[in-house]
């Protein structure tokens, strides 16, 4: 099979790569030409995952397809823009018929559910890889940034938190437990689902938002760095699953939510005056903490005394962690 044939049937084919509203050419062409209604932005965002780092070596190809872009749309949530489209750089080692068929079923399963459209792409041998960039559209002058959260505001989360790093040993094979709690915590990893209604809902509302890729405390420092704040997290309003408990004991459980990554929900801070307007919309808000003057991050008990811990979150290129 060559390259243009490999396109052709896997991508150009699928579902999420059909014309629709906002994708005036799609794959096919040197470039893909997408419409942006007058008074919308562009919000666009690139992530690469590489195997062995982001993703086990040996992983079943329909979920490391659904995956990918569900990390990559959570970006778009992120910024309170609508999805409208993507693209798939695609570096594979070799041409194997069912491992692209798989791949190419988990991408169109999370782009039909997320609303985005594969629109181009390029293909290339050498150690799997894949680079998506998604695009979406938000009105002009209301994308959420890390820069606007102010003292006084709370700080919010989109849901349950250590999920997917409480996955981790179930997906590495180093441990088992019952189905439904794996089936609970797999699923969070292996389904991130960008939150666009959380993201969109909280335009003109959120003063900072951002979606937590590399745990709580390190992505709120994000914030309080662009935001010149402090952030303060009440260690017993950290929301958990029962499936995390369970498998992990409340202190391992905490320092998932508090420091593992991978969970891709929302984090956004909010002044209170919001908060009852979008509980009562049956959105997923969570108060965990609140903006003081200040800088950086802390994690603070109930009388209020500093508890951070020394570990934050995952960085590349960084020796210790
Ligand atoms: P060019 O050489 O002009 O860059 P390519 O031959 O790489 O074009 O790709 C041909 C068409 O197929 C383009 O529209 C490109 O966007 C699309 N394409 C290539 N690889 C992929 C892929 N993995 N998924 C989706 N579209 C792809
Ligand atoms: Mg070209």
């Amino acid at each position: 099979m060559g390259e243009f044939e490999l396109i052709r049937n896997y991508f150009a084919a699928a579902p999420c790569a059909q014309p629709g509203e906002g994708v005036a050419l799609g794959i096919g062409d040197d470039c893909a030409l997408l419409s942006v209604a007058a008074g919308e932005q562009l919000a666009i965002s690139t992530d690469t995952l590489v195997a062995g780092v982001h993703f086990p070596d040996v992983c079943d190809p329909f979920l490391l397809g659904q995956r990918a872009l569900g990390v990559s749309a959570s970006d778009l949530a992120a910024m309170g823009a609508s999805p409208l489209a993507f693209t798939l750089a695609l570096t594979l080692p070799q041409v194997s018929a069912e491992w692209l068929e798989a791949f190419a079923r988990g991408l169109n399963t999370m782009a039909q559910g997320c609303g985005l459209r594969l629109v181009g792409g390029d293909t290339t041998r050498g150690p799997l890889s894949l680079t998506l960039t998604v695009f979406g559209t938000v009105p002009t002058g209301k994308a959420l940034t890390r820069s606007g959260a102010r003292p006084g505001d709370l700080l919010c989360v989109g849901g349950p938190l250590g999920d997917a790093a409480g996955a981790l040993p179930l997906v590495l094979n180093q441990r088992t437990t019952e189905a439904s709690t794996t089936q609970a915590l797999l699923t969070r990893y292996w389904s991130p689902q960008p939150q666009f209604e959380l993201g969109i809902a909280l335009r003109g509302k959120a003063s900072a938002a951002l979606d937590i890729s590399d745990g709580l405390l390190a992505d709120c420092g994000h914030i309080a760095t662009s935001s010149g704040v402090r952030l303060l997290v009440e260690r017993d309003q950290v929301p958990m699953s029962d499936a995390l408990l369970r498998f992990f004991g409340p202190d391992a459980a905490l320092n998932a939510a508090l420091s593992g990554g991978d969970d891709y929900r929302l984090a956004f801070t909010l002044p209170p005056s919001w908060l009852a307007e979008l509980q009562a919309a049956g959105l997923p808000v969570f108060v965990l903490g609140r903006v003081v003057e200040g800088h950086g991050v802390a994690l603070i008990d109930a009388l209020g005394q500093d508890v951070t811990p020394s570990t934050r979150g995952y960085q590349h290129f960084q020796e210790t962690r």
